[in-house]
This record gives structure tokens, C-alpha cells and sequence, in this order.
């Protein structure tokens, strides 16, 4: 099973979601494609008046946040990435984490920071997914959770892959592709030549104490990392090149 996460940078260039979609078309096995659509829905929440506000790499989704976010990523995102899947021959289905109940989350916790609508998974329901699996359906996963009483939360879509990746393992070996636009996790990101091809649990920790990972990088490896020590057989950080042609950063 591969599971394919794709940035928010990929789903804004027509031409690079296409190839990606091609790549994913061609991906031997039973897969499943993550989405959010951070940047479509900072563009609308603009238009609309509301600043998007982050921390760390994270969006602070209040309920006016929520409704953009639940418009963009289970609607607009998710139904056109559909499409163009089924116009290549791939039988996808779209799916947020209420439908079927895929994945149950909970409002986070106000700490230091209200991330408001925020909502960290609690479980993932496999059947579902292996049954749709099962019947030759590639789903198509937003970043759309929800709390089991009715209340819709932003999860974010890095996350969203690796509990899926994390909850699959156990009955496949998962392989877990983070796409982006970048050669991978880099010493220097104006340096194309820097690709760190290998993160440990230990040089991470380095780098981000250096300040060299930070911003949306922060929650991509944290999920890397946990679906690797839940059991998922590889995870990957690539641009499309590198998973095309065995570059990118491998997590260990
Ligand atoms: P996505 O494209 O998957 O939605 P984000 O935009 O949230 O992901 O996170 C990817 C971003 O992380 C990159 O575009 C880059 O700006 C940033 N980043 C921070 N540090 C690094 C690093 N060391 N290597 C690569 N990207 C980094």
C-alpha cells in the first residue's frame, strides 16, 4: 500500500499536479492520496477578509477558518482532484475523515496557543478503507476530521497520511511519500545541491535546535517519524524527480 501525500505548492501548479497525478495513476498497488490545500485556502480566506494566522507551520483555525478550510479542502480540493484522477483512469473516491468515520479526532487543547478548530486524531477506522481498497478504489483523503458529536476539525494533512500510514501498517507494508516542491529536506533551502538524504530521530534534533527545519517542515517530520515507528515500511520526503528516481530524504 502507498499512501501519497501532496503539498500545497504541488495542488497550486496546474502542471505539477498533473504529473503528480500521473505519477499516482502509475503507482502499482493498492494507494491512497492525502490533500489539504493550505494555500488555496489562505487565498480565499484573503478574499474573504479573514488573515490566515500560523504557528509553526500549523493554521490557527478559528470557526470562520473552518468553514474556508472545510469549503476548500473537502470541496473544491478534493472533488477536482477526483475528477482529474478519473479522467486518468484512476478509480478514485473522495473522502473526509467523517465519511465512514475514518478518522476520529478531538478538539486540541488550548494551551500557550488557541489553535481553535484544530483537531488531533484519536483513531482511525481501517475497515472502511481496506473495503474500498478492497474493491479497487483509490481514496482521496482530505484534511478534514471530525469529533463523533457533529463538530468538524482541521487536521493537518501531513498528520492525516501518517495515522493512515500508521493505522494501515499492520496489515500492509505501507509505503509513506510526502511530495513537495523541494528536493527533499535541505541544509539550506536557496542551495538545490544541500539534500540531506537521510534523517534519524538524532539529526533532527539537531537541525531544528539549528534552526536549519522549521515552518510547515516541523509537522511533516514529526508524522514521518511517528508513522516509521508504527510500523510503516519507508517514508519518503521528495519532490515528484526524486520519487520518480529514488532522491529525496529518506526518514529512519
Ligand atoms: P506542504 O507543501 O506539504 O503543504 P508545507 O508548505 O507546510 O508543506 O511545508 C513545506 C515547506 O517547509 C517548504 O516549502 C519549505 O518552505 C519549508 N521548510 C522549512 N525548512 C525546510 C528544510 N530544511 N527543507 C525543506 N523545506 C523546508
Amino acid at each position: 500500500l502507498t499512501i501519497l501525500k501532496i503539498g500545497g505548492a504541488v495542488l497550486q501548479d496546474e502542471a505539477a499536479l498533473s504529473a503528480a497525478l500521473q505519477f499516482f495513476t502509475g503507482m502499482p498497488g493498492q494507494k491512497i492520496l492525502v490533500h489539504g490545500g493550505g494555500r488555496k485556502a489562505s487565498d480565499i480566506s484573503r478574499r474573504l477578509g479573514i488573515a490566515p494566522q500560523m504557528h509553526e507551520g500549523r493554521r490557527l483555525t478559528d470557526a470562520a477558518t473552518l468553514e474556508v478550510v472545510t469549503m476548500v479542502y473537502a470541496g473544491l480540493e478534493n472533488k477536482r482532484l477526483v475528477a482529474q484522477l478519473q479522467h486518468m483512469g484512476t478509480n478514485a473516491i473522495g473522502l473526509s475523515g467523517a465519511d465512514a468515520n475514518i478518522i476520529l479526532s478531538e478538539k486540541r487543547k488550548h494551551t500557550t496557543v488557541d489553535y481553535g478548530f484544530a483537531g488531533d486524531v484519536i483513531s482511525v477506522q481501517k475497515a472502511p478503507l481496506q473495503a474500498l481498497l478492497g474493491a479497487g478504489l483509490a481514496p482521496v483523503c482530505c484534511a478534514i476530521t471530525h469529533d463523533g458529536q457533529g463538530q468538524l476539525l482541521n487536521t493537518n494533512a501531513d498528520t492525516i497520511a501518517a495515522v493512515l500510514a500508521a493505522g494501515l501498517a499492520a496489515d500492509y507494508h505501507v509505503d509513506l511519500l510526502y511530495c513537495f516542491e523541494q528536493p527533499g529536506v535541505m541544509e539550506d533551502l536557496s542551495r538545490p545541491d544541500s539534500l540531506i538524504q537521510e534523517l534519524r530521530p538524532d539529526s533532527y534534533a539537531r537541525y531544528r535546535a539549528a534552526g536549519v527545519i522549521a515552518g510547515g517542515m516541523l509537522p511533516k517530520l514529526d508524522n514521518a517519524f511517528r508513522a516509521v515507528n508504527a510500523g510503516a515500511r519507508k517514508a519518503l520526503i521528495a519532490d515528484l524527480e526524486g520519487l520518480r528516481n529514488g532522491g529525496g530524504t529518506t526518514i529512519r
